[in-house]
């Protein structure tokens, strides 16, 4: 097909949520974007602009403000006070760069918004643009979240067992975590929930997941949303139907030489327990004492990512690098969950881990920390079957002799055989979803392409 000139092309504005489980996926949503032909410009907050180093160069960048543009949202003081700095310098700031676009040649449009910044369509809408949500968590939780707007779903909770359309019975422990902080501080369940205030405006309104994943949820709110669509999963080609070549794992960090996976290399199939919580989650001190006995004390071989931030809380002694184990500060995840060394996943849930061991296929051990990471290991453990939840203490502590037991139950046991196979069976239907078939006809069904971007 004959390339169109720069400023032919249909320009699409990316507008993410500063944070590595946002950008990820935004970007490459963006990369097949691009290959449809459309002109992508990613814009983020100035603070955490300073931290991209591996936007593919074809990727415009452009930034906000979201107020604390030198010392980083730690600075708010508090997480109400940061949203509430975000949304207004956030939108007068964003207004000013659609505004300078509008004046160039660098016309938008098309706005695709991080749903955690609805005021952003407010904004798009003043200057005429087409705007797009993006949802960056699973539709169990959207749906939960978009329950709470509706009010059919109050906070604090009053029922013990949640009961909504098209989801599994929820109990207490699967449900957001914000519900349980509500009386202390509404602002975060607030935060969530006000995604939903606009969302009816939207020209269109994307889920980083896949149909097979969701096909109740999907079919059910697509009636209540006629424009919604299912875009994921986005995670590079690389890792899915190897179908672009140089489809890297591109995002906030980039890894000359991978220790990891030089690790891993001799390591037999199947034989390692890698452990993560992303980029946010901190633990206390007994947590991370519990959870390197058990690493140290089990049989198999590990590989763990302690944050630079958490390292102080490994205990005295503990080596970082042992014939059976390797503590790392970071590493390519997608690269990692693809080794074949590895035999299980001890994870925290957030949607993006949950998203990538479902297509890598790699069973889990959820340890979810707070956020909606509750309710991903609900779906993790009861609906796609793909792993256990650790058990908790009366002290909320996973002992080092219950994390050990679930790692025997996947690596050793019958039942990890079967969680595997599931996992299998997740891993083929996320290729599926994104082979040239499927997703020739995503975008030819969802006219997520140039003209359409256009004719929206
Ligand atoms: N990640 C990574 N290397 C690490 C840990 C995490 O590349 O050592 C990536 C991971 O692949 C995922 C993202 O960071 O894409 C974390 O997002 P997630 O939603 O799982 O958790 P969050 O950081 O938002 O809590």
């Amino acid at each position: 097909m004959e390339k169109k000139s720069i400023t032919s092309r249909a320009h699409c504005l990316v507008l993410a949520f500063p944070g590595q489980g946002h950008i990820n996926p935004m970007l490459q949503f963006s990369k097949l974007l691009e290959r449809q032909g459309v002109r992508i410009t990613l814009v983020t907050t100035r603070f955490y602009s300073k931290n991209l180093q591996n936007v593919p160069p074809s990727i415009a960048l452009e930034t906000i403000s979201d107020g604390f543009d030198e010392v980083g949202p730690q600075e708010a003081g508090s997480p109400k006070a940061y949203i509430d700095r975000l949304c207004q310098v956030g939108s007068e700031t964003f207004h000013e760069l659609l505004e300078k676009l509008g004046k160039s040649r660098n016309h938008v449009d098309c706005v695709i918004y991080d749903s955690f910044f609805p005021w952003a369509l407010d904004v798009t809408k003043r200057f005429g643009i087409l705007g797009a949500s993006y949802l960056t968590q699973n539709m169990t939780v959207n749906n939960i979240y978009y329950h709470v707007h509706l009010g059919t779903l109050q906070a604090p909770l009053k029922e013990h067992e949640i009961s909504l359309p098209k989801l599994p019975k929820l109990q207490h422990e699967d449900m957001p975590s914000f519900f349980f902080t509500y009386e202390e501080d509404p602002s975060m369940l607030d935060f969530f929930v006000v995604q939903f205030s606009n969302i009816d405006k939207a020209d269109w309104i994307l889920c980083n997941t896949y149909y097979e994943l969701d096909k109740e949820i999907v079919d059910w709110i697509m009636e209540i949303w006629p424009k919604f669509r299912s875009i994921g999963p986005n995670i590079p080609s690389l890792f899915l139907d190897k179908r672009y070549e140089n489809d890297q794992d591109y995002g906030v960090t980039e890894f000359k030489r991978d220790e990891c996976i030089e690790w891993l290399d001799d390591k037999p199939k199947g034989s390692v327990v890698y452990v993560s919580f992303g980029s946010i989650a901190t633990f206390g001190d007994e947590q991370m004492e519990e959870l390197a006995c058990c690493l140290k004390e089990s049989l198999g071989y590990f590989l763990w990512v302690v944050r630079a931030s958490e390292e102080t809380k490994l205990p005295k002694g503990f080596e970082k690098k042992t014939k059976k184990g390797l503590v790392v500060t970071w590493c390519s995840q997608l690269k990692v969950l693809a080794h074949e060394a590895i035999g299980c996943f001890v994870t925290h849930c957030g949607w993006n881990s949950t998203l990538e061991t479902l297509c890598l296929g790699v069973p889990i051990i959820a340890i979810p920390f707070w956020s909606d990471q509750s309710t991903n290991a609900k779906l993790m453990a009861d609906v796609w079957k793909i792993g256990i939840r650790a058990p908790i203490d009366d002290n909320k502590v996973v002992r080092r002799e219950a994390l050990k037991h679930c790692i025997r139950e996947i690596m050793e046991n019958e039942k990890g055989k079967e969680m595997k196979s599931n996992a299998i069976r997740w891993k083929t239907l996320a290729v599926k979803a994104v082979s040239d078939d499927e997703c020739h006809a995503l975008v030819r069904r969802h006219h997520v392409g140039p003209a359409s971007i256009r004719n929206w």
